[in-house]
């Protein structure tokens, strides 16, 4: 399988930037990244971290990392920040453009600007050690303006740094080829307590893809038996995903 590298931008004694009510840009670095390891491992890649919390790390130790690993992609998490509070918006960095990681950054820039609803300031040049000193394509996604209050808003929002996570794990398996597997959603049947812990997940998959749902009352009645009809009924839909 593919193997991503995550680099969380900055960290330990350096914050990056500081936002909108002293936010700093390492803490929404670190809690997007995480939430984008959690998309990457859902669709099957290998995954490294250059950090997992608050710590230190060089950018000279973060690109040996990615290089010893064997990344086939790197993707650098960062929050952007302006002197100017009205500069707003998202945009990607990539080192040169015209190569593998020029289209990496064109479905992430895509995906992040749809996702968060930030102006779109496009993809760009960077001479910027992630991207010059690691081996494979990488990008550094500036996600929004810690600096800009609007931005700010999102980048210290939870449900808008798992938009971001989505989005940047969308863009990666446009650019891999790969079919972007969504988080199956919560099991709502009104009997779901009567369904066996062992069969959670495989209900949850089944009825998330389609292949069986509950019934008009809300139920999903674990414990009834399927008739022939119906069983062919469930492969059938099987066949056609
Ligand atoms: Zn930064």
């Amino acid at each position: 399988m593919k193997k991503i590298y995550i680099d969380a931008g900055h960290g330990g004694a350096d914050s990056g930037a500081v936002g909108v009510g002293g936010v700093k840009e390492s803490e929404i670095n670190l809690a997007a990244a995480k939430l984008l390891k959690t998309e990457l491992l859902r669709q099957g890649f290998t995954v490294q971290m250059s950090r997992e919390n608050d710590c230190n790390k060089t950018l000279a130790e973060r690109s040996r990392e990615a290089n010893a690993f064997g990344a086939d992609v790197v993707v650098s998490v960062h929050a952007n920040a302006y002197s100017d509070a009205s500069a707003s918006g998202t945009e990607t960095y990539v080192y040169k453009k015209g190569y593998n990681a020029e289209k990496i950054a064109t479905q992430v820039q895509k995906n992040l600007v749809e996702a968060l609803g930030t102006k779109n300031r496009g993809v760009k040049e960077g001479n910027l050690a992630i991207l010059r000193d690691t081996d494979a394509p990488a990008v550094l996604c500036e996600l929004a303006f810690a600096t800009n209050k609007e931005d700010c808003a999102k980048l210290t929002n939870a449900a808008y740094r798992k938009k971001a996570a989505v989005a940047i794990c969308k863009g990666i398996c446009a650019y891999l080829g790969v079919n972007y597997q969504a988080e199956p959603k919560p099991i709502t049947f009104l009997d779901q307590e009567a369904i066996p812990a062992w069969a959670k997940e495989a209900v949850e998959k089944v009825t998330d893809k389609g292949l069986m749902a509950g019934d008009a009352e809300g139920t999903f009645r674990p414990n009834d038996p399927v008739t022939r009809a119906e069983l062919a009924v469930v492969l059938a839909r099987l066949e056609m995903l």
